[in-house]
């Protein structure tokens, strides 16, 4: 007798011994507060894995592969003025004033000094980790510096650069933000290529794709866990399938000179991105991309949609590969969402907690736990602004944001009778920790 699916979910839900759950209700009740202050506390104590970070000192150019262009507009509460970052560095430091102004961003700035002496090398980051109970936070980094440990700092590696390598003079003067980004690719390039003592590109394209094979297997061994594109930035994020010897010929044509026209160039890459994406499969690192709004004003909404990686996503060749959508889609995270019914896409909301406050980020959270509640990560994009909004107040606010956040997601579904508490500090514990650790076989903790 064939079942219909409908059917089958009802029996599979009346014959469980179910918790007796109604069915849930649309709007909170009173209790919900009380759930919230219950939760709070525990979620607090949950030690969390940061899935996406960029902790460093303001002066360390290597924080990032590319940098902010200049005069970039900044939403409210990313902008220095935000009265929260003075309540950040007053529960780090013990910062006396309630705001940031010169004089007393003063008192800050010799604070951490006196701190970095106190705690030399390693010790100064890991004890910002220790204050807001993140046990490892991934460095998503150019390279990594001696000051950070790297069992507390796992390393993300940029994988972008492989896709500029030819003459970029049509690519830069695009726009101002490209004038910025595209010079630091090709330097991120020439990094890779002296790590592998190649002193110019090769001669063939077999020979090329040998070399990024090479960078990625040496990343590997020096710790590094994922390969990191934030693509959006430089390029459309519609990736089509070139053939290799479509790829070859541009190569060939190009590798030792000359301009290729804009369609020829995006072929080319479109064949490396697929091309480091299966390699990622192979040698298990999975593959981190951005997925949002970014900053400066050029950065194109429409082109780097989310949902134009679909073509990426559910193709089965890459079902080996491990992706990780970066920052959730935001603001498309409703779409994002579905994205990672493929059993090998997941979600990381770092950034999402920073640019909305926590009462419209619970409201993201909620929309994820009550879809794919196992398939969404805890990230806090922290970034050191400047000397005196540093890394480490960003590290705060993210975490405070997510922890807060969550537990009011967490209380509502509970309180509307979606799901018991138990489940709730599952899920709280999947989110913040387990379900992101699970993905580097051991690696990481
Ligand atoms: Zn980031």
């Amino acid at each position: 007798m064939k079942v219909s699916s409908c059917v089958l979910s009802f029996w599979l839900v009346f014959a469980l011994p179910s918790r007796a759950l109604a069915q849930a209700r649309p709007f909170p009740g009173p209790d919900v507060q009380q759930i919230y202050q219950r939760l709070l506390p525990q979620i607090e104590k949950i030690p969390a894995f940061d899935h996406h970070a960029h902790p460093g000192y303001a002066d360390d150019p290597d924080v990032d592969a590319m940098a902010a262009p200049p005069n970039a507009s900044e939403a409210l509460r990313t902008r220095d003025d935000n009265p929260e970052l003075a309540a950040a560095a007053k529960a780090l430091f013990g910062y006396p004033y309630n705001d940031l102004s010169p004089e007393h961003a003063k008192w800050l700035l010799n604070k951490k000094n006196e701190l970095k002496k106190q705690l030399a090398g390693p010790a100064y980051f890991n004890s910002i980790l220790d204050k807001i109970n993140i046990e490892s936070s991934v460095a998503n980094r150019a390279m990594m510096p001696g000051y950070l440990d790297s069992k507390r700092f796992p390393w993300v590696f940029f994988g972008d650069a492989f896709m500029w390598p030819f003459n970029n003079e049509r690519e830069t003067a695009r726009n101002p933000d490209e004038g910025v980004y595209i010079p630091l690719q090709e330097k991120m390039l020439h990094r890779w290529m002296q790590q592998e003592s190649v002193s110019k590109l090769p001669a063939g394209f077999g020979e090329y794709l040998k070399f990024i094979t090479q960078v990625l297997e040496d990343n590997s061994k020096r710790g590094g866990i994922a390969i990191k594109f934030e693509v959006a930035y430089f390029r459309p994020t519609t990736f089509t399938d070139p053939s290799r010897t479509q790829a070859e010929e541009i190569y060939a044509h190009y590798a030792a000179g000359g301009v290729p026209s804009e369609k020829e160039y995006r072929t080319f890459q479109d064949f490396i991105f697929r091309y480091l994406v299966q390699e990622g499969g192979r040698l298990h690192l999975p593959i981190h991309i951005h997925t949002a709004i970014g900053i400066g004003d050029y950065f194109n909404l429409s082109q780097s949609n989310i949902m134009n990686l679909e073509s990426v996503l559910r193709d089965p060749r890459y079902s080996s590969t491990t992706f990780v959508m970066i920052h959730g889609g935001y603001p498309l995270e409703r779409q994002a969402i579905w994205l990672a019914a493929m059993k090998n896409v997941y979600l990381d909301t770092s950034f999402g907690e920073l640019a909305q406050y926590p009462s419209a980020f619970k409201e993201t959270l909620k929309m994820f736990l009550e879809t794919f509640p196992d398939k969404i990560t805890f990230g806090t994009d922290c970034f050191p602004y400047n000397q005196v909004l540093g890394a480490e107040e960003s590290y705060w606010l993210g975490a405070q944001s997510s922890r807060t956040a969550l537990a009011a997601a967490l209380a509502e579904m509970i309180s509307e009778g979606e799901i018991s508490e138990p489940r709730a500090l599952e899920l709280a514990h999947a989110y913040l920790h387990d379900t992101a650790v699970k993905l580097y076989d051991g690696r990481v903790r």
